[in-house]
């Protein structure tokens, strides 16, 4: 059986990564998402579990000290972390991985495991960003102020990525990511074993 791809996918917060993920992943059920773990209180509607692992500080600890994080970060004064052991579960069972994850994690993972594929969406525009956060009012005036300011040194880390993509119509934004999770299929980097594959046939 071939190993699932791991994908990353970062944006600002607001981009509207959370909302493209969820739109990629009703189409497609071979692709897992990575469940992170957060000491951030959810959002209303969140649930433990499905969202995020809400957990403590404590236990955020506790589990970065076992080595059961694949990465961890502090994002505007809470801490998140990839569970290891379900992501590479899930590749190793064939399944395709996204981490929805912020930009010093995602660096992390690329050092750990190269062969993933890292996706940037960007805003259309700053102000547009503060749009979205402050109209999908989940979050205080003095956190939307903590995300906007984390926001453009965020999108410089973009030109690390391998792939960019526009968040400006959804529609678009979405397709352009499917596209190129398709593509990313075709890297030379994940097809060592398809080239030998045809060296051993002749
Ligand atoms: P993120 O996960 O990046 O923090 P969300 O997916 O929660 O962002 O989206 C932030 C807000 O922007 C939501 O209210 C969402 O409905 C809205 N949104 C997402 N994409 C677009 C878009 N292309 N145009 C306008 N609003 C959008
Ligand atoms: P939010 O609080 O808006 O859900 O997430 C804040 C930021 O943390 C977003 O950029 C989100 O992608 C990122 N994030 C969510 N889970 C993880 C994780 O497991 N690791 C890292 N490094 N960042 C994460």
């Amino acid at each position: 059986m071939n190993r699932g791809t791991l994908y990353i996918i970062s944006a600002p917060s607001g981009t509207g990564k959370g909302t493209i993920v969820s739109e990629i992943l009703k189409a497609d059920p071979n692709i897992h998402f990575s469940v992170s773990a957060t000491t951030r209180a959810p959002r209303e509607g969140e649930k433990d579990g499905v969202n995020y692992y809400f957990i403590s500080r404590e236990e955020f600890q506790g589990l970065v000290d076992s080595g059961g994080m694949l990465e961890h970060a502090e994002f505007c004064g809470n801490c998140y972390g990839t569970p290891k052991k379900a992501v590479f579960d899930k590749l190793a069972e064939g399944h395709d991985v996204i981490l929805e994850i912020e930009t010093v994690g995602a660096m992390n993972v690329k050092a750990a495991c190269p062969e993933a594929v890292s996706v940037f969406i960007l805003p259309p525009s700053l102000k547009e960003l503060r749009h979205r956060l402050e109209s999908r009012g989940t979050e205080s005036e003095e956190t939307v102020a903590k995300r906007i300011a984390e926001a453009r040194g965020e999108i410089g880390k973009a030109r690390n990525y391998d792939f960019v993509v526009v968040n400006d119509d959804l529609e678009k934004a979405i397709e352009d990511v499917r596209e190129v999770m398709r593509a990313a299929k075709k890297l030379t980097k994940l097809n060592h074993d398809t080239i030998e594959g045809v060296l051993n046939k002749c």
